[in-house]
């Protein structure tokens, strides 16, 4: 579940690490009382309001913007407030921004020894290991230094075990060439945020920038934030978080009713069953010279009212050109299955207006093989892989 900068950073604070402060707001009039508070609580004059959105580049795309005064944070959130923003990580026509961050200036307008820093804290699942990513290029695309400046890129391996042995916050400022003060502050920083990574049960923190002020304080003024969906269960109070405005409406719509959808930006509708299944039809499609429009996996139970609502929310992707459905039945039983495609078809009508590829292969294959070949209905039939990979190129051509 990734989680917007404003709750990243609640997250941060609540263990102790120091972020850039600020107030979430939904309107250009809450931005005011937010700069108020802000400005009555640390006396920072200037702001930066910042668009909420569960994308990064905000800065590149015009999301975030200062503020010198209070009537600037008013016009200024209003503009941001309502747009259609668009970043180097968004979908081509941009998010809608739905609320900002108000936040208090951290880079001391004039001053001009602030520095920033780039770290991370994610998972590294080749030596099982919980890994610290950091860089003195921060601010930046971190894709960028990586393919630009490698070597200033460093790591740091923590033993989930024995947890991060106070040397390791210390090399860190060290790499990072701090010393004195900040020196101090970073350690600092660093601990908690592991400390944070851990018990939130995130999955990734990605801290860009994380800034060290011209007084030498060291502060995370970004967040992304993702926790581990398989630990939520023990983070009750952090379901409150999600904002499914963020997520694709198909995905929200399919896991209402326990179905696994994942879209995709090609052409070719996928129903399968089964995680691997689904990969190996992926693969059938590109060789086919298409493209999966999506990931469906119906599981086990593939009845006439799943392979409905699966054919329903496939539909939904105005991309699709064609279905390919590719189903084993190993439990399900084909011809149940061919059964509900036709059911399905049938109570679809005229929803259904793009070529449907069935194979089927397993226990009565056969069986389910003329069902749908004597339906009468605008399916076709396949039982090998390459069969319904040419079918599906035919279908999309
Ligand atoms: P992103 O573009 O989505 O990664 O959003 P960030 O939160 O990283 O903000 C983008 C950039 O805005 C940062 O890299 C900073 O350079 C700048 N920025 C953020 N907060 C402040 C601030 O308080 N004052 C100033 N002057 N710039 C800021
Ligand atoms: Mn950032």
């Amino acid at each position: 579940m990734n989680l917007h900068e404003y709750q990243g950073k609640e997250i941060l604070a609540s263990y102790g690490v120091a972020i850039q402060r600020g107030i979430v707001a939904q309107t250009a009039e809450e931005a005011v009382t937010a700069a108020k508070k802000l400005t009555d609580e640390t006396g920072t004059g200037w702001h930066v309001i910042k668009a909420q959105i569960h994308a990064g580049g905000r800065g590149k795309g015009g999301g975030v913007k200062i503020a010198k005064n209070l009537e600037e944070v008013s016009t200024l959130a209003g503009q941001i407030i309502g747009m259609q923003l668009i970043t180097p990580q968004t979908p081509p026509e941009g998010k809608p921004v739905h609320q900002v961050l108000v936040a208090e200036d951290v880079y001391y307008p004039g001053a001009s020894d602030a520095s920033e820093f780039y770290v991370s804290v994610l998972l590294n699942r080749a030596t099982g290991k919980n890994m610290i990513m950091y860089s003195t290029e921060g601010g930046m695309d971190i894709e960028t230094v990586a393919e630009e400046t490698p070597h200033l890129i460093f790591t740091e391996e923590i033993d989930p075990a024995t947890g991060m042995m106070p040397f390791q916050a210390r090399k860190v400022a060290f790499n990072l060439g701090l010393s004195g003060q900040a020196f101090k502050e970073m350690t600092k920083f660093i601990t908690s945020l592991y400390t944070a990574y851990v018990n939130s049960d995130s999955s990734l923190f990605e801290i860009n920038p994380v800034l060290k002020t011209s007084d030498d304080k060291i502060l995370a003024v970004d967040a992304k934030v993702s926790i581990d969906d398989n630990a939520l269960f023990r983070h009750k109070d952090y379901l409150a978080l999600r904002d499914i405005r963020e997520e694709n409406p198909i995905e929200v719509e399919a896991g209402e009713v326990g179905l696994n959808y994942v879209d995709l930006d090609g052409n070719v509708g996928c129903m399968v069953n089964g995680a691997g299944l689904a990969m190996a039809t992926m693969d059938l499609i590109k060789q086919a010279g298409g493209d999966p429009a999506n990931f469906l996996d119906v599981g086990g139970t593939a009845d006439a009212a799943r392979v409905e609502t699966a054919f329903r929310l496939i539909l939904k992707d105005p991309n699709v050109k064609a279905i390919l459905v590719n189903i084993f039945g190993g439990i399900v039983r084909c011809d149940r299955v061919a059964q509900g495609i036709v059911d399905a078809y049938k109570n679809l009508g005229d929803a259904i207006n793009v070529p449907i590829i069935v194979r089927l292969q397993g226990t009565n294959a056969d069986i389910a093989k003329e069902l749908i070949d004597s339906s009468g209905l605008n399916v076709l039939s396949a039982t090998a892989f390459q069969e319904a990979a040419d079918k599906v190129q035919q279908a999309i051509k």
